[in-house]
């Protein structure tokens, strides 16, 4: 197997013109998928005066390092609409801007290896209908037909999502910073945000390593760095980096990109086609954090491939995909997508700090859910959010009663059960939803 050249904070290829960092009304931390889908959003909405500041190149940190999935099957109906609503915008988003996002609309098949998986998927399937997402049970002819370079010995049950896929999250940001841009905003790369101006409670500027301007809102879209730059205002969120990888082989026989995503959660692994290689990640029963108190402004969160869990997920995906161990590894993409304690975003304005906003935690959902949880951090700003996004906001951490380590190690559980069976269904629970 051959080590790979990414890393998280590496470069990437696409370069937007450089703009200096200006006075601002809002000023954006975070050039990935959530800050420039933040900035599209916002500037789709009216706001007039945006810029976003990013300390490298758009999509350089963990957004360029995900593997595209777009899932809208989830165990709760308001995570399976925001996928939805973030699925309807990829589906159009070269229409209405003329940027590609390369979403490609496969479908997705969800395998069942036990008689406790087949029961959750039924649950699924039940809370997908009641969003209005169309999901159903396939016939082992129809799953043979959709994905023949599956060994099916194992599957006691397939559940089919038509409208689900992937893209390419380079493709998706680059379409929302120039579709951002087109609507005038303004993007400073290699700038870092070192400080945040706060007089009486109020954010009034940003400090950076370039120079200090004035601007009247900060949105937090600084993925694993998010905890950090909220400390600059003295603010303490429980963000906590969790490590994630996935191989993509070299062209094995019978995968092609038209073919389903495929999730396995009784083996903890997703996969999917990547050109005629296979893709193909999971979650690790040991997460690895990273101390988001030692997390600090502009450090390079690097991290090396780890062969001995990529090595594991091969093994697993050869008990259905057996071609994989004949396969030679390409690449590896890896980096720190950052969790909650409670599995759920961090979104909207903190208390206590007027004009800070955040946009952070996705818990690996950032670049599928980008779009509509941008659309969340919008109405977080309006008077009158619904529930749900009220529930997002940062205000669950204040007064602090929580401790970082337990909140590290309540993220960690989220990372290692995200394929987990819901307490329902299984003797050994669940959090993620
Ligand atoms: C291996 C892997 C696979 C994944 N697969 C998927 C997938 O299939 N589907 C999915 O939805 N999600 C996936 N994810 C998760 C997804 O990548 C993240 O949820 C998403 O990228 C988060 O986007 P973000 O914009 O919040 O963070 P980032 O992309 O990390 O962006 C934050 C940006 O803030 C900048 N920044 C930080 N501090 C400062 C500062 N002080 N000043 C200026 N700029 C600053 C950083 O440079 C960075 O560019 C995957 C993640 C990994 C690592």
């Amino acid at each position: 197997m051959r080590v790979a050249s990414h890393v998280l904070g590496a470069q990437v290829a696409w370069k937007v013109p450089v703009a200096e960092v200006r006075d601002a009304e809002v000023t954006i931390v975070g050039g990935g998928a959530i800050g420039c889908a933040v900035a599209y959003v916002l500037a789709g909405a009216g706001y007039r005066d945006i810029q976003v500041v990013e300390q490298g190149e758009l999509a350089g940190a963990t957004s360029g390092q995900a593997a595209g999935l777009v899932g809208q099957v989830r165990a709760t109906k308001e995570r399976c609409l925001l996928a939805m609503a973030s699925v309807a915008v990829y589906a159009r988003i070269e229409r209405e801007t003329g940027y590609p996002a390369d979403w490609r609309q496969t479908g997705s098949v969800r395998i069942a290896a036990t008689a406790e998986r087949v029961a959750e998927f039924q649950a699924l399937a039940g809370v997908a209908r009641s969003a209005g997402l169309e999901v159903e049970f396939l016939t082992a002819s129809r799953l043979a037909a959709l994905c023949p370079m599956l060994d099916t010995t194992q599957v006691k049950a397939a559940l089919w999502c038509p409208t689900d896929g992937y893209l390419q999250p380079n493709s998706l940001v680059t379409a929302y910073a120039r579709a951002a841009r087109d609507r005038g905003v303004t993007f400073a790369t290699h700038t870092t945000v070192t400080g945040l101006r706060i007089m009486g409670g109020v954010v009034r500027g940003v400090r950076t390593d370039r120079r200090t301007v004035e601007t009247d809102m900060v949105i937090n879209a600084a993925g694993p760095w998010a905890g950090a730059v909220a400390s600059l205002a003295g603010q303490h969120l429980p963000i906590v980096p969790v490590r994630h990888e996935y191989f993509v082989t070299r062209a094995v026989a019978g995968w092609h990109g038209g073919l389903p995503v495929l999730r396995i959660p009784d083996i903890r692994l997703y996969a999917r086609a990547e050109g005629q290689g296979i893709l193909c990640g999971g979650w690790e029963p040991d997460g690895l954090s990273l101390d988001p108190r030692e997390v600090t402004i502009g450090q390079a969160l690097a991290v090396p491939p780890d062969w001995d869990v990529l090595s594991g997920f091969a093994r697993d995906l050869a008990t259905f995909a057996p071609v994989v161990t004949e396969a030679e590894v390409r690449e590896v993409f890896r980096g720190f997508p950052a969790f909650s304690p409670d599995g759920r975003f961090i979104v909207g304005p903190v208390p206590g700090v007027r004009g800070l906003v955040m946009a952070a935690a996705c818990n690996a959902h950032g670049v599928s859910g980008s779009a509509g949880l941008a659309g969340h951090v919008l109405e977080s700003l309006q008077p009158d959010p619904s529930p749900y996004v009220q529930s997002l906001s940062p205000r669950r951490y204040y007064p602090r009663t929580w401790d970082w380590e337990s909140a590290r190690a309540q993220a960690e559980r989220i990372y290692e059960t995200y394929y987990s069976l819901p307490p329902q269904h299984s003797r050994f629970g669940s959090t993620s939803s």
